[in-house]
């Protein structure tokens, strides 16, 4: 945890404040700060170009959101509301909500966030794993539908049908990697990157203004299969390998199709999207990897602000026209040909 201060800067800092009322404009530190953090089920890793003091800062907002959020602590708000059927929930459980839902009905229900009994039921929540009984699947499926949840933003107030839970697992790490860089914008950094589990949330440029270099993992194994350049944007993937068990021969995974309460068969393996916020890209991930790759291109079309990379299980990386320029695939990469999505 070293820093170190370029002399270069310094003396500009002198040069610009001297003679003027304003306080001393931010310098960005030639070295960074780093720091790991063990939250919300995952690791965090934290590369900051500013003071030390931000790390502790960045800490406890996330356990402060994860205290709020989570969906196995008694305390949170997530599982009062879970419990006793409704409840008041603070701003930024209000602010996530609404913006989960928005992307609910954005996405005509492949994000969905009461899925979550289904997904206790194959044992994703638990490591319990296996099989639900098709009966019980369809007695949880019945009580599975976003649009009925009311959430009154006037009294920040959440009520639930009978039999219904939620969990906004689903979007809590982006909307968590938009907080911290917010809280990190507001302390005058201009250069950081954020690494909550495998989302990727990039502020700014790396120092020396280049963009900063993003690995795609390789679904079918160790490694990357290609490298992305951003400059201030999220790049988050949902992937079939993240979380899975192997019955009889069948591998089931924890991205729910809520039309069917079954692990998705989409034909995708991995779902990478890029865009400006990580709430809006964590919850397309999972959605566009229910979808399949077909309607997710749609969906791309017509939506228009973000980009993605697709892999399929055949083997096939597919990248929207936005990327041409800023994806390579990588030296280890075990495929070696990028179709491209255009918009037409
Ligand atoms: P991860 O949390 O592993 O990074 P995702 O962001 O894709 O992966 O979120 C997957 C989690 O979201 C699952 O573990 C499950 O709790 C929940 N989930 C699964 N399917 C859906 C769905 N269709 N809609 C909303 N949430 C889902
Ligand atoms: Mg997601």
């Amino acid at each position: 945890m070293k820093r170190a201060f370029a002399p270069l800067l310094l003396l500009t800092l002198l040069l610009t404040s001297c003679g003027s009322q304003a306080g001393p404009e931010p310098v960005t530190p030639t070295e960074p700060v780093t720091g790991t953090v063990f939250a919300m089920d995952t690791v965090m890793d934290f590369t900051i170009y500013g003071e030390e003091t931000l790390l502790a800062a960045a800490e406890s907002r996330i356990h402060a959101l994860e205290a709020k959020l989570s969906v196995t602590e008694e305390s949170s708000e997530i599982y009062a509301i879970n419990h006793n059927g409704s409840g008041h929930v603070s701003a930024d459980t209000a602010d996530l909500l609404d913006q989960a839902l928005a992307l609910c009905g954005q996405t005509g229900g492949a994000l969905d966030l009461s899925i979550y009994p289904v997904v206790r039921a194959w044992g994703f929540t638990t490591g319990d794993y296996g099989v639900p009984e098709t009966e019980e699947l369809a007695e949880l499926l019945a009580h599975v539908d976003y649009t009925k949840i009311d959430f009154d933003r006037k009294q920040s107030a959440v009520t639930l049908p009978p039999d219904m839970e939620i969990d906004l697992g689903s979007v809590a790490k982006g909307y968590t990697g938009d907080q911290i860089l917010s809280l990190l914008r507001e302390a005058g950094v201009t250069s950081a990157l954020l690494n909550l589990g495998g989302n990727v949330q990039a502020l700014g440029s790396k120092p020396d203004g280049s963009p900063w270099r993003i690995g795609v993992q390789n679904p079918l194994g160790d490694g990357y299969i290609g490298v992305l350049e951003v400059t201030d944007q999220a790049v988050i993937t949902s992937g079939g390998y993240e979380r899975y068990f192997v019955e009889d021969g069948e591998t089931y995974w924890h991205i729910i199709d809520p039309a069917t309460g079954a692990p998705t068969h989409s034909g995708l393996i991995s779902v990478t999207i890029i865009g400006g916020s990580g709430l809006m890209c964590d919850g397309l991930s999972t959605a566009l990897f229910v979808m399949g790759l077909e309607d997710a291109a749609q969906f791309w079309r017509e939506t228009g602000n973000f980009e993605a990379v697709f892999v399929t299980e055949d083997g096939q990386i597919t990248i929207t026209e936005g990327l041409t320029d800023r994806f390579s695939l990588a030296d280890e990469s075990p495929f070696d040909e990028v179709a491209v999505l255009y918009q037409e």
